[in-house]
């Protein structure tokens, strides 16, 4: 089975995939933790190389969507499909719904382009389950702040805050077009409480 998580910044998307794998785990399913941009090496090293705005060197926006999709092309091909393949449940932090909220809406790239990646990365492969987690914009900024510290926020995180409120938006359309594939969760809760939403609706969707 494969589970993708998606959401804008400080919604707990790692803690809540965390919660999910433990709940597996002792459900005796084998689990794969993993995440996008990255998850395999090759593909952890074009990350490294986006968050540290490669994009604004080699000339732009569509450039920058061929280095995600060479990164999710390794990852799909050496980690996510064997791991599938074995029976494992696969946990993704950010897949596709990423790149068409951040590349495709609030970005420059055009749709016609992120159809033709998509269908040479993962062809006409897709997720059993998204989970959307929504929370309200300043209280995921003030969640993703406090995380960081005194880290200073890499070029993707320092959007303004008009940027953030899209993405929730984008995220939420998204949730309400595919009702069969995707599950909007509220994440604005303590997260033991926003993990017992996530896991009656891979109970419910997946397990039953
Ligand atoms: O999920 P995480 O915060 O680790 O993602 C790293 C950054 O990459 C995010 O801040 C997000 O803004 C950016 N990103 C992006 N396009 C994607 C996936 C992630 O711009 N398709």
């Amino acid at each position: 089975r494969f589970i993708t998580f998606e959401g804008g910044e400080g919604a707990g998307k790692s803690t809540q995939i965390r919660l999910l794998a433990k709940r597996l785990e002792k459900a005796r399913l084998r689990t794969l933790v993993t995440r996008e941009p990255g998850g395999s090496p090759g593909a952890e090293a074009i990350r490294s190389a986006l968050l540290a705005g490669i994009g604004k060197l080699i000339g732009g926006a569509d450039a920058e969507a061929l280095l995600f999709a060479a990164a999710r092309d390794d990852h799909v091909r050496t980690l996510i499909e064997p791991a599938l393949a074995r029976g494992e449940w696969v946990l993704c932090d950010r897949f596709y719904d990423s790149t068409r909220a951040y590349q495709g809406k609030l970005g420059a790239v055009s749709l016609d382009l992120l159809n033709a990646l998509q269908q040479v990365t993962i062809g006409d492969m897709k997720p059993d389950l998204t989970v959307i987690l929504d929370i309200p914009v300043e209280i995921g900024l003030a969640r993703a702040a406090v995380r960081r510290g005194s880290e200073t926020p890499d070029r993707f995180e320092s959007e303004a805050i008009d940027f953030h409120r899209g993405l929730r938006e984008v995220f939420r359309q998204i949730a309400a077009q595919e009702p069969e594939r995707c599950v909007l969760i509220d994440a604005n809760a303590e997260p033991e409480e926003v993990a017992d939403r996530i896991w009656q609706a891979v109970r419910l969707r997946l397990l039953e």
